[in-house]
């Protein structure tokens, strides 16, 4: 430890293991590195996710989010790394994900306020807001961006894969984006029973109000309730990638995509070169949510199957990302419905 870090405080803080290793807080073997560093505060929580390891209920280990373990560390030296971090460039933004335990809003302002102090790195906070007052203090406290996962993309899927409580979740973020535009964040995951068309649906919704949308595949963790649920199918999450990307820069609308009897997207809205161009970078295939956030492997193993690329695509990786995404379900688009 060398003289100018701070004395141990003996707070701690959960840290992703790729930002660990990226803050040389642990040794971590990794072949992409976070652009953002990923933070925990909270511990088990009181609402009861079946898809997330720290769920109410859940057997999952206590320091996991996702398929990502999150060890604890130092606080005031977690936070010294990241400021040195932010200063050598090799960090672009910190992201702290809040779960709902008892004080956890007086915490994750605490927390907060110390990066705030040590740093001008831009923040995320990912939080359960029951209010805009909630929104306004963990936005004083230092967090120019603020994540409000609604998770799943109708009432009845969220019913039963979160409880009750998904209109009142979107209201307050459509709520929080007017009151403070350009600066909300929602989390939605593929892959939790909902029909593709539900999802461009909501996809349209949030881009109109300016809500960057952060999106997930669903990932089995051991431990939870849908430890047992398989992940997405890998062309129904390039067509929804492909979707949110183009509907995002506003190059097609979900009311010109047409999609199957299943709901499944049979055509995305526009010319197929037009389409082709547009995906071209591979951008619509990368992670997706707050500028700089790129939350290496959190849905996919390393050498898996890569649902959101947390670097830029290799031409290959692009060329096949676009006909998975453009390689209609249903044989005659012609035939398909439109967004009712
Ligand atoms: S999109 Fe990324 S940075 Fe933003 S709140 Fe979600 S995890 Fe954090």
């Amino acid at each position: 430890m060398s003289s100018r870090e701070p004395q141990s405080s003996s707070e701690t803080v959960n840290v992703s293991l790729g930002t660990a290793g990226l803050l040389g807080l642990q040794e971590v073997a990794q072949d992409a590195l976070p652009t953002a560093a990923y933070l925990m505060v909270g511990g088990r929580c009181l609402r009861d996710c079946a898809f997330c390891a720290q769920a109410r209920t859940s057997q999952a280990r206590a320091d996991a989010l996702s398929r990502i373990v999150w060890p604890p560390h130092d606080l005031d030296l977690t936070i010294t790394r990241l400021r040195e971090a932010r200063e050598a460039g090799r960090l672009r933004r910190c992201c702290l994900q809040v779960t709902t335990a008892p004080g956890y809003l007086a915490q994750a302002e605490r927390v907060l306020r110390r990066i705030r102090q040590a740093s001008d790195i831009p923040l995320s906070v990912s939080a359960h807001a029951r209010s805009l007052q909630d929104v306004r203090r963990l936005l004083d406290a230092g967090a120019d961006r603020l994540g409000l996962a609604l998770d799943a993309a109708t009432p009845e899927v969220a019913l039963a894969a979160k409880g009750p409580g998904w209109a009142q979740a979107l209201d307050l973020l459509e709520s929080a984006a007017r009151a403070y535009p350009g600066r909300v964040s929602t989390h939605l995951i593929a892959g939790l029973g909902e029909q593709e068309r539900e999802m461009v649906r909501l996809f349209q919704r949030l881009a109109e109000q300016g809500i960057t949308i952060g999106l997930f595949a669903f990932t089995p963790v051991p431990g939870t309730a849908l430890e047992r649920r398989q992940p997405p199918a890998l062309a129904s999450y390039r067509r929804l990638q492909a979707a949110r990307h183009l509907i995002q820069l506003g190059l097609v609308r979900a009311a010109d995509m047409r999609f199957g009897e299943d709901g499944a997207i049979a055509h995305l809205g526009g010319a197929p070169s037009a389409l082709r161009q547009a995906l071209a970078d591979g951008q619509a295939f990368r992670t997706s949510g707050c500028p700089d956030c790129n939350r290496p492997y959190y849905n996919e193993r390393p050498g898996g199957v890569m649902y959101n690329y947390p670097r830029p695509l290799h031409p290959a990786e692009i060329a096949e990302a676009i006909a998975l995404a453009l390689a209609a379900p249903a044989r005659d688009v012609s035939q398909g419905e439109r967004l009712g």
